[in-house]
This record gives C-alpha cells, structure tokens and sequence, in this order.
C-alpha cells in the first residue's frame, strides 16, 4: 500500500501539467489511476508489482523520467514492466502502432496485464469523452487497432480480456 501511494504520488507529480485530451481537459493522473483502478477492483489483480507499473505506464512515455530513475525509487522489476509497455518516440507513430501489434505477444506476462488495462481505459475514454477534434473514423481506427494489439496477447488473464471485450463493444 505505501509503495502504491508513493508510485501514485510520483505520477502525480510527474504528471502535474499535463491534460488528457478530451473536452474538458481532464487531469493526466486520471488515467494512469484509472488503470490500477481496473486491475485491482475489476479484475481482482494484487499484485503490487502491476499495480505500480500501472501507475507509472506513461511517465517514461509522456514526462522527462528516465529508467534510472525509476529504478531508483521503485526498482528494477517495476522499471521493467514499464519499460516493456513504454513505445520509443523516436518512432513514426505508424511505426509505434505497428510495432505494438507485434510486439504485443512478446512482452512479459505483467506488461501483456498493463497494456490491456491501458487499451480498456483509453476505449472506454473514446467512447465517452473522446478527443474533441476525432471523426468517427478516427475513434473506429482506434477500437480496430487497440483489439489487434490485444489479439496478440491472449491467454494471459481470461477475466482481463472479457473486460476488454465487453469495452470493444462500445466501439462507435
Ligand atoms: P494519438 O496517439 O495521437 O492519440 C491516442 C492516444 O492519446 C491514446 O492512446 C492515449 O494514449 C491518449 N489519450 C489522451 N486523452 C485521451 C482520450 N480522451 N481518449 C483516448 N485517448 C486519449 O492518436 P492515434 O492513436 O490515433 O495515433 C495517430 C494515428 O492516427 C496516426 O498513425 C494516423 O494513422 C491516424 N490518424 C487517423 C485519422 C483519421 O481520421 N482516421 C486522422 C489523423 C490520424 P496514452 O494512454 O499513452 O496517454
Ligand atoms: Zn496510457
């Protein structure tokens, strides 16, 4: 619990200028919570190591830490998992969206547990507080490519991927 609040603090932090991008500019920690929020009281998932990955899933991605840093605070296990669900920007995001699909069946079995977690929340964020400028071919692109990169990691936790698929449906 102290090392979950500590990671929830450390996102929050991290996180602290940045918005999401739907309408009314929604908090960024909102969603990084909302992952863990899914894993451990929708799908019944305690372990610690995922939740706090969950947490942090998008500070290497979207903020100025580093690995090093991760690894400083909550250790190498955790840094790893969100290493695995970290793309490289560097990257065209044709390149990063292509990746993820191949990727996808490769990461460790607590990364695979964290990308479906991401893919279920930013779905259900499509499909009731979308961007504001998506067309609707826009957000059907998204629901198509989110269920590839989900096809490529089945079979890692059955009660996960019935979440997901009950958020695919939402699909406009
Ligand atoms: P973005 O990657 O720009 O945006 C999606 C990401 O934004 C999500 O994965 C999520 O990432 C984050 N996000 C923040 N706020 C929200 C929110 N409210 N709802 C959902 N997600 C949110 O867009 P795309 O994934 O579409 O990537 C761009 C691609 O889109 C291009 O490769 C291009 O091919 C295509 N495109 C299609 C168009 C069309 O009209 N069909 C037009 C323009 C581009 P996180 O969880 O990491 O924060
Ligand atoms: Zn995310």
């Amino acid at each position: 619990m102290n090392r979950l609040l500590s990671a929830i603090a450390f996102a929050a932090h991290k996180h602290r200028d940045q918005r999401r991008k739907d309408l009314v500019a929604s908090p960024y920690i909102n969603h990084p919570i909302g992952l863990a929020n899914v894993l451990a009281n929708e799908a019944g998932i305690e372990d610690e190591r995922v939740l706090i990955a969950a947490v942090l899933h998008d500070t290497i991605e979207d903020t100025e830490t580093t690995e090093l840093e991760l690894v400083r605070e909550f250790g190498k296990e955790v840094t790893d998992i969100v290493m695995e669900v970290t793309d490289d920007k560097t990257l065209s995001k044709a390149d990063r969206k292509r990746l993820q699909i191949e990727h996808a069946g490769t990461i460790s079995r607590r990364a695979k547990v964290v990308k479906l977690a991401d893919k279920i929340c930013n779905l259900r964020d499509i499909a009731n507080s979308p961007p504001a400028d998506w067309s609707l071919g826009r957000k059907q692109e998204y629901f198509d490519w989110a269920k590839a990169v989900v096809d490529g990691l089945r079979g890692v936790h059955p009660a996960l991927e019935h979440i997901f698929d009950e958020t695919y449906k939402l699909r406009p």
